[in-house]
Formats: structure tokens, sequence, C-alpha cells
């Protein structure tokens, strides 16, 4: 395979996938291998940091300890600097940097600077973490349509500028990103606004890691049943008539190679 390389002064940013090593793309090994400044995030997997380039220098600019993520400008401000030095830099975010994870400001700040960049997707987890809970994404008898959604904004709130009734109404599968501390909360909402109580509900931590934990239940149990399975983040929660599938398609528990 005949891959680029990043060039001096150029800035790639790119998508680590939900996890497993395995599931990162060509681009995101080759980048790795010979970035020379490497700008990580706590969600992107020790495995696939070894993958970089041995001389690479490694910035970190993730949650460290329970304080805050590093401010948004500063990495932002920081890539560009690193691109103006000349530096062959590669920024790498877990899953899909575009999705929930600020790629869409940090091309805006190269952009604006005319800074050159590639935007390499990845595996967002939402996609990942349904293969590897046996969850088909979409399936002709249950959902024709799939709705990705944060349930928490910056300021930590569920977020009150979705339509949560059109939603309800409108999407037979909602797929929520940072959404198990306002479990409760986005449920009341979602069952007021006319969903079934009992609809098939998926809680998946650590997705597609040898630390994969799957919970089933449904939508008016879902927060206590977290909550007594002491499930902890990153957890994604998926909620639709499509979960229920996992009966018969789980797999990767099944396959006993998940260590
Ligand atoms: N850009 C990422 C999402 C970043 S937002 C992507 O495309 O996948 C971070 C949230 O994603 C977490 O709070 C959690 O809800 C979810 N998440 C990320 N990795 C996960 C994993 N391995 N298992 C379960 N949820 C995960």
């Amino acid at each position: 395979m005949d891959l680029p390389d990043i060039a001096p002064g150029t800035v790639w940013l790119v998508g680590a996938g939900p996890g497993d090593p395995g599931l990162i793309t060509a681009y995101a090994a080759h980048g790795l291998a010979h970035a020379e400044v490497i700008v990580y995030d706590a969600l992107v997997d020790s495995q696939i940091l070894s993958l970089a380039n041995p001389d690479a220098e490694m910035v970190f600019a993730g949650k460290r300890g329970g304080r805050p993520s590093a401010n948004q400008d500063d990495i932002s401000q920081r890539l560009v600097a690193l691109a103006q030095a000349g530096r062959r830099v590669l920024r790498i975010k877990g899953g899909d940097p575009c999705v929930f994870g600020r790629g869409g400001e940090e091309a805006l700040a190269l952009a604006q600077a005319g800074i050159p960049f590639r935007l390499v997707p990845g595996i967002t987890v939402g996609i990942g973490g349904l293969a590897y809970a046996g969850i088909p994404a979409t399936h002709r008898d249950t959902n024709a349509a799939i709705t990705f959604i944060t349930g928490h904004t910056a300021g930590g709130d569920v977020p009150k500028n979705l339509d949560w009734t059109a939603l309800s109404k409108g999407s037979p599968t909602l797929v929520l990103y940072m959404a198990l501390g306002h479990l409760e909360c986005i449920a009341d909402l979602l069952v007021t606004a006319g969903r079934n109580p009992q609809e098939s509900v998926a809680i998946i931590t650590n997705a597609t890691m040898p630390s994969q934990r799957t919970l089933f239940t449904t939508l008016e149990a879902a927060a206590g049943a977290a909550k007594a399975a002491a499930m902890m983040p990153p957890a994604l929660v998926v909620i639709g008539e499509n979960v229920a599938f996992h009966d018969r398609l789980e797999w990767f528990q099944a396959i006993g190679d998940s260590d």
C-alpha cells in the first residue's frame, strides 16, 4: 500500500477507533509510524500508541487524575504552533475525530491559520461498539434510521437544545455517548415523550476492549440497572429494538480471544 507521508508543517487529525487496536486504519498506523510529534487523548489505547515512531515527541492532551481536559483553544493553538515550526504532526483521538471529538474545532483552527491538514476518519464507538455487542446498527425489521446523540453538554448537563420529543418519535434507534450520568433523566424525557418503557437498552462499557462489559435491560430499568451493576465510563447507551438481536449475534465474548 502506497500511502502519503505527513509533510513537514502539516497536521493529520486521526481517529484511533473505539479501542481494539485491530480497528485502526492503515492511515493511522502509517501516520503513527513516522510522525515527529503525536498529540493524543486519554481514550487512545496504549497498544495503539506503541505503534508510534520511537523518536516521536509524545504530547498528552486529555484528562488526567480527574482534572479537567486541557483547554481546547490551547490544544488547537499548540497544533498550529507545531505545524508552523515545520514539524510532522499527528493528532490522534478515540473513535472518529469529528464525532463528539472536537475534531471540527481543531480543523477550523488549522484552516484559519493556513496550515494544511488531513482528516483521517476512525470507527466511531457508536458503530464499533455495537458490532462488538452483537447489535446490527440498522436492521430492516427494526430500524431504518439511527441517531448519535451526546448525553452531556460541555457544561455537564443534559443537552436542552435537543428536541427529545422529536428524537423519541422520529428515531427508532438512539445511540447515546457520554450519557451514563444522566441516564435516569434521559430515560424519563424519552418515556414522557411517548417511548415504550419496555424498549430494549444496551449499556456497553470499554467497548471493543478485553474489559468490555455489556448490560442488557429496558428503558425504564436502565438507570437503576447501570448503578446496580456499577457500570463505569466510558459507556455507550443504545436504545432500540435492534438491541434485542444481541441474544443471537453476540460473538465477542463467545469466541474467547478477547484477552
Ligand atoms: N470520538 C469518539 C467519541 C468521544 S466522546 C468516537 O467517535 O467514538 C467520549 C464518549 O464516547 C465516552 O464518554 C463514551 O460515551 C464513548 N466512548 C468512547 N470510547 C468508548 C468505549 N470504548 N466504550 C464505550 N463508550 C465509549
